[in-house]
């Protein structure tokens, strides 16, 4: 998978707090062991359940909060500077806006088919700790979606994590897998689906998992369109997707399952009544199944009888 260096990035679809609030020294057990993978497990969880159930339409507003506390701030000049275009992309925060330019592409042109309109979400940038319409997070929680403020929250730092204390093989397609699966909640919000699922039970057929697995299939949908979608001008923003990629990207899914983090990192044995995201074997079933048919009609977790994997 490559970013096409000619592509120009518009990066007013991300906000850039790292130089503020949290700061330099922010991070909050990096690599902690149980606390963090609590929050890894439960945050997801509380920021869409809670946030979509409790503040269901569009309240409140980015505008009267936006997650800024006192001391963080948006500065989003540097990111305005140095994001110009594909060729910019070695910088993780450039390859960031250029994947969220394209999933955010994608959606657009899908939602305009079927005769609505999307209304885009912004990416935070952010260093060890924010405050968000959903509460306060931390880089522990992992990348999130909130929708009390339709934004998308990640450190970065999260990406080097998924390989140091996940064991990921890593990689851009790998990268692109989370943002993506974020901006699939997204959408679930969009389309109220969030909506449907309220309180917070866990457990293996949960609406916690099935909307988890619906949000690794739109990643996988994206994926299958993403060689399709293009910049502002015209540009492809995304070219030559290869076997490889889908691999690490897999591999990916397979290392955020629940299964897998109760058993191999946080050392517990599994217990799928906690299962809040789906097994690593459901996960790669439901990228695959966006992946492999690009169809958003394939990612209907919730219909009766469906077989979650
Ligand atoms: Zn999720």
């Amino acid at each position: 998978m490559d970013i096409n260096p000619d592509a120009e990035l518009d990066t007013s679809q991300v906000e850039d707090i790292r130089g503020s609030g949290g700061g330099v020294g922010g991070r909050v057990a990096i690599g902690g062991g149980g606390v963090g993978l609590v929050g890894l497990l439960i945050y997801f969880l509380v920021a869409q359940l809670g946030g979509a159930g409790v503040v269901p339409q569009g309240l409140p507003q980015a505008g009267d909060l936006g997650g800024v506390r006192s001391g963080q701030q948006v500065d989003s000049d540097g990111i305005r500077g140095e994001c110009r275009t594909g060729r910019d992309t070695a910088a993780l925060d450039c390859e960031a806006v250029a994947v969220i330019n394209s999933i955010q592409s994608f959606w657009s042109t899908q939602f305009a088919r079927s005769g609505s309109k999307y209304v885009p979400a912004n990416t935070r940038f952010f260093n060890g700790s924010v405050s968000t319409a959903c509460g306060p997070a931390t880089s522990d929680t992992g990348p999130f979606y909130c929708p009390g403020d339709r934004k998308i929250y990640i450190d970065l730092s999260f990406y080097r994590e998924l390989q140091t204390r996940f064991g990921a093989q890593g990689g851009l397609f790998a990268r692109s897998y989370v943002l993506a699966h974020e901006y699939g909640h997204h959408i679930q919000n969009l389309i109220g689906t969030s909506s449907r699922v309220r309180g917070n039970a866990a457990g293996p057929t949960s609406g916690s998992v099935r909307l988890e697995l619906q949000a690794d299939c739109y990643a996988g949908v994206w994926a299958n369109h993403a060689t399709q979608t293009k910049s502002a001008s015209g540009k492809p923003i995304i070219e030559n997707i290869s076997r490889q990629d889908v691999e690490a990207g897999l591999d990916t899914a397979g290392r955020i399952g629940d299964d897998f983090i109760q058993s191999q990192i946080a050392g517990q044995q599994v217990n799928q009544s906690r299962f809040t995201h789906g097994s690593s074997a459901q996960r790669r079933k439901w990228l695959t199944a966006g992946l492999s048919t690009g169809d958003t009609k394939q990612c209907n977790t919730f219909a009766p009888g469906v077989d979650l994997g």
